[in-house]
């Protein structure tokens, strides 16, 4: 199909951003069988925990005996969120190398997530940046909310390239770009994107994470393709959602986004029948279905045992 690159990158987030809505805590053993088990599909890229506070965010409050316990394998990255200089501390006594920051390009829903301001929260996050990149690691900046804020109505372009722009300036090596509430179309994104590539921001530096809140996300990934977007965060059975915006659906599932490059011959390295079947065994430890069409599809079709 014209228009479509042959390869992309994903970045599997449920481990963080998946399990972070989750209301069963999964014990640390788990969470290393699900990181061993996205890596055995193919995932080259696994957001593996978070360090803010263990109280905000109960589930991934082990983010330290995970990192410790986790075997790195050659050829994965595991970044981790950062929130501020407290968090970067704990996450370089484990040792990590890739860290990802999360700023909001709108008003309400930095106070909500992070309670400061847009500007203030960008403004954090200069020293982090900076000393993680003194300390060698890669930095990822998460902008959420780019096309709509709940609260605050349409995100404007300008501001979304600004944020990208103070984050790049700060030494984010990428940026993942988040339509958090999933309430965006493909004509939206094709606008947002244009005006980034108008603003100087480098599409491979850019990486789309879309909620399925609408069932936009696959059609919002194929605008973002058009426009040369490479790079896709996703989550395996689209556990997610976002802990301060109850009305954000899920992320886009892993296996949704399998299948649509698996029918388009997009490569992307993972193995769709191995995220299917990790999507049934996360279903099981968390104890209710997840919201995946793939998983659920091809689990329908199964023959009787
Ligand atoms: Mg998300």
């Amino acid at each position: 199909m014209e228009g479509l690159p042959t390869r992309i990158q994903l970045v599997e987030v449920a481990p963080r951003d998946g399990l972070q809505v989750e209301a069963r805590a999964l014990d640390t053993e788990t969470k290393l069988d699900l990181l061993t088990r996205l890596a055995d599909a193919g995932h080259t890229v696994i957001e593996t925990t978070s360090f803010v506070s263990p109280k905000a965010v109960p589930q991934l409050a082990d983010a330290e005996d995970l990192l410790r316990a986790l075997k790195r394998r050659a050829g994965v990255r595991y970044p981790v969120l950062v929130p501020n200089e407290r968090g970067l501390e704990r996450a370089l006594s484990v040792g990590v190398d890739e860290i990802a920051v999360f700023a909001s390009a709108s008003e309400s829903y930095s106070h909500k997530n992070l309670n400061r301001s847009r500007a203030d929260a960008l403004a954090g996050y200069t020293p982090v940046v900076r000393r993680a990149k003194d300390a060698r690691l890669r930095v990822r900046g998460y902008l959420s909310m780019v096309i709509a804020d709940p609260w605050d109505g349409p995100t404007a372009a300008a501001t979304v390239v600004d944020c990208c722009r103070q984050l790049i300036d700060m030494g984010c090596d990428d940026l993942s770009l988040g339509d958090t509430s999933g309430v965006g179309t493909a004509a939206e994104v094709d606008t947002l994107l244009t005006a980034l590539a108008e603003g100087g921001v480098e599409r491979t530096r850019v990486a789309m994470h879309f909620h399925d809140t609408y069932g936009q996300a696959l059609t919002n990934v194929l605008a973002a393709m058009r426009r040369g977007i490479t790079t896709f965060d996703a989550s395996t059975g689209g556990i997610g959602g976002s802990p301060f915006a109850r009305m954000a659906g899920g992320n886009l599932a892993t296996e949704d986004l399998l299948w649509l490059c698996r029918g388009s011959g997009i490569a992307t390295g993972v193995d769709l029948d191995r995220i299917v079947e990790t999507s049934h065994w996360l279903g099981e430890e968390l104890a209710h279905e997840l919201p995946a069409h793939t998983a659920r599809a091809l689990r329908d079709r199964a023959p009787e045992r």
